[in-house]
């Protein structure tokens, strides 16, 4: 079976003494997370040595940047590297994020530099795509997600493209409330293997996570994640809340 993984999301929230307390809350009752699965935190660049300290004694969980940068170093202020990252044993890093392109523009060619330099470096791209409202009301999102994963990760060998999780995340239920439903999300993952097996074969794509990401609850994760291409979720404002986000790790398969 495929690696099975929930991974929280952060983004710019919590002071240093609230991720610390939400994090020893979440692990303090996530102690045995299981074989074939991962509980990935990707949290605020200034926190991660703290949060990799935190999860030193655990088994299968990890720590991610939620951004890196293309270059590994130089004239760059502001920015974090791979090397950087793999200096501080944090060895995940979130690419290509709706907020990052929305707000950062960052374009699908920029993107793949991140995905490449981020395996060169041995750190698992966690690689989001996904459509808009507008795209999905004139049906376009199957056509969209392609674009994102052939102008993205196509050019990568099949050897390193087994090494990227994937997380499809419509924007349009991104921090909205308004999830997409299940048969929607695997319905999308289910295209989006399609896809990969068509470019690398379908063993390749068989052992590909792909994570459903959007409005994620814990009222929500085990239908998502029981779909049979969905294999695990990136969680945005459930993964801030203890009570929200170990249900979401216990709902995977
Ligand atoms: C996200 O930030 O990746 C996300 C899915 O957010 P939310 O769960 O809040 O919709």
């Amino acid at each position: 079976m495929r690696t099975q993984i929930a991974a929280a999301n952060w983004k710019m929230n919590l002071t240093l003494q609230e991720a610390q307390t939400l994090l020893d809350n979440i692990l303090k009752q996530t102690d045995n997370i299981g074989e074939n699965r991962k509980v990935i935190f990707a949290v605020p660049a200034c926190y991660l040595t703290v949060a990799n300290e935190k999860i030193a004694n655990t088994s299968n969980v990890f720590v991610a940047a939620q951004n890196v940068y293309s270059k590994k170093s130089g004239a760059f202020t502001g920015e974090l590297s791979v090397t950087m990252l793999k200096s501080i044993n944090v060895n995940y890093a979130v690419i290509g994020h709706s907020e990052r392109r929305e707000y950062f523009n960052e374009s699908n060619q920029f993107l793949a530099d991140k995905v490449k330099i981020c395996l060169e470096e041995n750190i698992t791209p966690i690689f989001c795509c996904g459509e808009a409202l507008p795209v999905r009301e004139v049906n376009q999102q199957n056509d969209f997600v392609t674009r994102q994963l052939e102008e993205s990760l196509f050019s990568l060998s099949a050897e390193e493209i087994q090494k990227v999780i994937i997380a499809y995340e419509p924007i349009w239920a991104i921090g909205t409330g308004k999830t997409a439903s299940s048969d929607q999300a695997q319905e999308m993952h289910a295209h989006i293997r399609t896809q990969i097996g068509r470019k690398y074969g379908e063993a390749v794509a068989d052992g590909i996570s792909i994570l459903y990401g959007g409005s994620v609850k814990a009222s929500n994760a085990k239908d998502i994640f029981g779909k049979p291409d969905v294999d695990g979720g990136l969680v945005g404002g459930s993964s801030l809340i203890a009570d929200e986000f170990v249900p979401i790790i216990k709902a995977l398969k």
